[in-house]
């Protein structure tokens, strides 16, 4: 029935519609772009994630900027339909019964990629079991181990209960569903009773799977016990295979997806380069992200495209003659987005921004490599240099993961440091991140900061979206900015280009080298506002054109789905 789609997408978060909380951050918003590109690509594909009926969270902040997290509230069936199968998994011994609900994504031309999100919210369900599908990166080890479970195993059983019987790729997006391939291994067995997993049962379903590797992080990658796993899990012929699950006493699921996958790839040349040398002996390459065009395109920048390059739609790549935008026209395009996010600003904080100063944006998620308060890191500098170059101001949104207790303190810090250089510089740190208030900062502010710990930072994808919209990056060279930055031109680097891969950490140097770069910024955006303009233009016609899905989707196929 369902025989003509080739490629299943599998995904712990995937983040669709910007009202369903069924994601956290980068890995939910690239697995929503990379489907909406393939709908706009009429790829054969279906994705498949769990529901996170409570999503992620949502974020207060209180005075001093401590976090609080609240469940979110929503209503599943106004965004989806319930699927009428069934499908079933045992989990310590008791039978866990799945639902599905599908969601319509629309590519440009109305091809549908439908995504199922799987469910065990189900009464016939133990209470415990019920909440599986609850939380997303909620709770304790085993809670994930379990939803992993439900997310690999189940989700390739509802595959076929739907009529999905002739899919050719398994597209892990990070190590999160590489429990499918016990599923893969066991249809391999299923008719040939009581025989061992052989060699080419192997390689049938290593020849089928594919891995996308996220995070040089060390936390990133999911591991078990093999005592909980045999718990959870109960026996698999496939523990004993040496060189699927290697490691000994623990499950390693990015270790299970290299095995298993015919094609590896990181997110972007660095990643793949910095995986190489963490996954020693695996053949791992490289296809850098990118963001879906359409999506992430301010209405004001849509406007001036189509209007200059039409066709940028279904032609992304054509961005490339963004230089033929009148410079006074785009610089209205922007001031009508830095207007609106201003306003929105000034409303949640009393703040009072104004339109005519210069204004950064930082939106990412709180945690220590991120290094949200670099540009904190020496007060009098920061007063000194403005005092003397012009004014800034800087707006900052994003969530600490619940467990993430440096990630908290760096939301503090940020409070802190805004009462301290208080009246000088206004600061604003706004509740609840999510693509929402995504699309209006990267649209809305003038430059985009960006400064993790390299080599840390995997990709990086919101200074894409400010690209599209002629905003220009001020970042540390790592992810994709190595490959993004042309000095001056694009953005400007922080940090120097070739420190040794494996070099330690200097935050005071990273820092010194932001203040200059900064400095520069300033400069160029009070006194030379044409060559602004330019550099405007060019983060559109040089990475506009190429750091989008739909680029990064004609790679996955020639390289990984149709191979
Ligand atoms: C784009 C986006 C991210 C990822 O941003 P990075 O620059 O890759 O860290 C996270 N959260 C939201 C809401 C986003 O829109």
């Amino acid at each position: 029935m369902n025989n003509e789609r080739k490629i299943a997408y599998f995904s712990m978060e995937i983040g669709i519609a910007e009202a369903m909380p069924t994601y956290s951050g980068g890995l939910g918003v690239l697995a929503g772009d990379t489907i909406l590109a393939g709908a706009d690509m009429k790829i054969p594909m279906v994705a498949v994630s769990l529901l996170h009926r409570k999503g992620y969270f949502f974020q207060k902040l209180a005075e001093d900027g401590s976090q609080i997290e609240e469940p979110v509230a929503w209503s599943v069936d106004d965004f989806m339909e319930e699927m009428p199968p069934r499908v079933s998994v045992t989990i310590e011994n008791r039978t866990v019964h799945v639902r599905c609900w599908k969601y319509e994504a629309q590519g440009g031309s109305g091809y549908v990629v439908p995504v199922y999100f799987l469910d065990t919210d189900l009464e016939e369900n133990a209470p415990e079991d019920r909440e599986l599908t609850h939380f997303l990166y909620g709770r304790d080890k085993k809670y994930r181990l379990c939803q992993e479970i439900v997310l690999g195993i189940s989700g390739v059983r509802m595959l076929r209960a739907l009529g999905y019987d002739e899919i050719d790729r398994f597209h892990m997006n990070e190590g999160h569903a590489s429990l499918l391939t016990l599923e893969l291994l066991d249809e391999q067995l299923r008719g040939r009773d009581g025989q061992t997993i052989s060699g080419e049962d192997v390689s049938a379903v290593r020849q089928r799977c594919v891995f996308t590797t996220h995070t040089p992080v060390a936390a990133g990658h999911d591991q078990f016990s093999m005592d909980l796993v045999h718990q959870v899990l109960g026996p698999h012929e496939a523990f004993s295979l040496e060189n699927v699950f290697c490691c000994g006493d623990t499950l390693n699921l990015t270790y299970l997806a290299l095995n298993l996958s015919h094609y590896v790839n990181g997110v972007a040349k660095k990643h793949g380069e910095v995986s190489r040398t963490m996954f020693e002996g695996y053949q791992i390459d490289a296809i850098t992200n990118g963001v879906h065009a359409t999506r992430w395109t301010s209405e004001s920048f849509q406007e001036l495209f189509d209007v200059y390059i039409p066709g940028w739609r279904e032609d992304n790549f054509s961005l490339r003659y963004a230089l033929s935008v009148p410079l006074d026209e785009a610089w209205e395009a922007h001031q009508q987005n830095k207007r609106r996010l201003l306003q929105f600003v000034n409303r949640q904080t009393n703040l009072g921004m104004d339109v005519d100063t210069l204004t950064l944006g930082f939106a990412r998620r709180a945690t220590s490599y991120k290094r949200a308060d670099l540009i904190f890191s020496d007060a009098d500098r920061l007063r000194q240099l403005c005092g003397k170059a012009g004014k800034i101001q800087l707006i900052f949104a994003g969530k600490a993961h619940k467990n993430d207790e440096d990630g908290k303190n760096l939301i503090r810090r940020i409070f802190s440091a805004s009462r301290e250089l208080a009246p000088d510089f206004l600061i604003a740190y706004l509740a609840n991140y999510d693509m929402e208030l995504g699309r209006l900062m990267t649209a809305g502010v003038d430059v985009w900061l960006n400064t993790p710990q390299p080599p840390m930072e995997a990709s990086g994808t919101s200074g894409m979206k400010a690209a599209l919209n002629g905003v220009p990056s001020l970042s540390i060279l790592d992810g994709w900015w190595i490959e993004g930055c042309i000095e001056g031109i694009t953005g400007w680097a922080i940090g120097n280009n070739h420190r040794q891969a494996d070099a330690p950490p200097d935050r005071a140097a990273d820092a010194r080298s932001l203040y200059e770069k900064l400095e520069r910024v300033i400069h160029v955006y009070y006194q030379t506002p044409v060559q602004f303009r330019k550099v405007m233009l060019s983060s559109i016609a040089l990475n506009g054109s190429f750091f989008n899905t739909q680029r990064m989707m004609q790679q996955y196929v020639m390289k990984a789905y149709f191979e």
